[in-house]
């Protein structure tokens, strides 16, 4: 039930050991700088770096690893403050790799990796940095580009400033306790536990009123991230920012614009959910905050780990042997650490790096909702084996953008075996069936409502439109009639959500990669669960792919074009059989 590090090192001074000779690589990297033009350095290079990927990110897992089991544990600690060091300096001794490489020419590189067939699997890499070339400037236009980069980092950090550095404390009144605070960590927690819609109502309005005192503030700093887009995205001959965010991950703008349509149809059924909850509720008026109530009181029934395992390994015992075989390696004693402990790092993960079996963190309290997580981060570590078995090091990790596919499909497949096994009470069938519909709102509709934001008000920006509170929240406010049915402006201080999004002003249209990975899932486990033609094998593919293509490329294989609206309404037909079986499990 423990994790056995002893499986990635024999002991500490092997660790250790390991350590020092990343350092000696790293080194001696940096002494090839100028030299890539010549072939036989390019090659010796690129060896060095494989083997460097290969064998030695095998520190950072059993650095961080060791630093979760007790965080109270300073040397574990300083160790891995070691580690983070030491990739540190490896990001600044290849910092001449890039544009050297892009100096050289496509045509060079790819005629040394015809010659050296241990280099092939870097091809695909190189093949997306020459893919970026188009874009990049000639070194006067980089330089002046390379002057304003301070310049727009400018209004994220003014975001930073004025949402957490110059904020009041602001304190309501809490059941029976005169005086709590209200913060943006805790405000969700208070909403969802009070059964009073006075209180709930006082607690968000307090939270908010931040984004309100400030509104001004708020979409000047946000029309100068607009601005900065703006500004970058036509110097690099994009046509939009839109198109220069997605050109990164090698991304249609077709594909984002088919998320926002499959999003609205799924609108009707999203409304449908809400006026059930309402009911079920008991409420007069339904608000977006109400959305963290549970329908029923919490199940007190227990699962053991043990029937936790084995509720997991019931419910994919009829997919191929191979799959299943992977998800019990997973899992296998050893690569799990179980059960909470003092100074363990909260939560759950799973852990990968190339060439070695991935290990999971679980923090199990014996609830059904862990007995999910334990299906979720199998997934994660599954697909990781398959990439590890059938990719070679170069290629073996994912991007995030394909990562959630996997954990959400054994999420999904746990669940359809739980209702039809039919051993769930009613509340615990009800809870299950709220929880997966939420988690589709919540990862997919609610963020791709914030994706059509983001697009809106880039669009009016890059139109000349004038950017001001009162046009964002316009927005918002027309956002939310469409998606929910809400009529916000009732919530009074709702409309500043636009002023309430970290990611709008740190990270610019990023929140719709939280959608794609989850509607891909749902897409591929919808095909599998109708028995579509070599849906289940389509599924191995894209998980024995890794990173060695492009997303879009990955997921089509699968049987899910984003580049069609066709196989996205996979979403709407789930979220609809889902919200069947909780009206019929309320009713029942
Ligand atoms: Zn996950």
């Amino acid at each position: 039930m423990k994790w056995d590090l002893t499986n990635y090192y024999k002991s500490y001074e092997d660790f250790k050991k390991a350590i020092q000779e990343a350092k000696e690589i790293i080194n001696e990297l940096a002494t090839y700088k100028g030299k890539l033009g010549i072939e036989e350095d390019f090659v010796k290079y690129y060896e060095k770096t494989l083997v460097l990927q290969g064998n030695y990110l095998k520190v950072y897992l059993y650095a961080e690893c060791s630093m979760d089991l007790n965080r109270q544990n300073t040397a574990a600690c300083s160790d891995m403050q070691e580690v983070m060091f030491v990739f540190q300096t490896l990001s600044q001794a290849t910092a001449f790799e890039s544009p050297e490489v892009l100096k050289l020419g496509k045509e060079y590189v790819m005629n040394v990796l015809d010659k050296h067939e241990n280099l092939e699997q870097l091809r695909f890499g190189f093949e997306n940095l020459f893919r970026k070339q188009s874009h990049i400037l000639n070194e006067e236009g980089q330089a002046i580009l390379a002057n304003y980069q301070g310049l727009s980092q400018v209004g994220s950090d003014a975001y930073g400033s004025l949402t957490n550095g110059d904020i009041t404390k602001r304190y309501v009144k809490y059941d029976n306790k005169e005086k709590v605070e209200v913060s943006n960590a805790n405000w969700t927690k208070l909403v969802s536990e009070s059964k009073s819609p006075k209180v709930r109502k006082n607690v968000f309005e307090t939270m908010m009123s931040q984004y309100e005192t400030h509104k001004n503030t708020y979409a000047s700093i946000y029309n100068s991230v607009l601005q900065a887009d703006i500004a970058e995205s036509k110097s690099e001959k994009f046509n939009s920012s839109l198109e220069m965010y997605l050109f990164a991950n090698n991304i249609p703008t077709s594909l984002y614009l088919n998320l926002i349509k499959i999003a609205h149809k799924a609108s009707p059924i999203v409304k449908k959910y809400y006026k059930l909850r309402k009911q079920v509720l008991g409420l007069s008026s339904y608000h977006t905050y109400d959305r963290f109530l549970e329908l029923v009181p919490d199940s007190n029934k227990k699962y053991t780990y043990e029937d936790a395992k084995e509720l997991f390994y019931d419910s994919i015992a009829k997919f191929p042997k191979e799959f299943v075989d992977n998800a019990k390696e997973a899992t296998k004693d050893g690569y799990v650490d179980v059960y909470p402990s003092t100074g363990k790092r909260g939560g759950a993960y799973s852990n990968s790096v190339p060439n070695v079996h991935p290990c999971i963190l679980l923090n199990f309290t014996e609830t059904l909702d862990d007995c999910f997580t334990l299906a979720h981060e199998s997934g994660h570590s599954t697909h990781s084996m398959f990439s590890m078995q059938n990719q070679p090091t170069a290629t073996q990790s994912y991007t995030i953008f394909v990562a959630e596919i996997a954990s959400t499909f054994n999420e999904q497949n746990l669940l359809d075996y739980l209702l039809t096994k039919g051993t769930l009470t009613k509340n615990e069938k009800i809870s299950l069936l709220q929880h997966a519909i939420d988690s589709i709102i919540s990862t997919f509709y609610r963020q791709t409502l914030f994706a059509e934001y983001e697009y809106i008000a880039h669009t009016k920006a890059e139109n000349g439109e004038a950017i001001t509170w009162e046009s964002l929240s316009n927005i918002m406010i027309n956002l939310y009639k469409k998606y929910y049915g809400l009529n916000i402006v009732k919530e009074n201080v709702k409309q500043y959500v636009w002023a309430y999004i970290p990611h709008f002003f740190n990270s610019p249209y990023y929140v719709y990669q939280y959608a794609t990975s989850f509607s891909a899932s749902l897409a591929i486990y919808q095909n599998v669960k109708e028995g579509k033609e070599n849906a289940f094998e389509n599924y191995l593919s894209l998980l024995k792919a890794g990173g060695s293509d492009y997303p879009i490329n990955l997921v089509k294989n699968a049987g899910v074009d984003f580049t069609s609206i066709k196989p996205l309404e996979a979403v709407v037909t789930r979220l609809s059989d889902l919200y069947e079986e909780l009206a019929k499990a309320i009713n029942e």
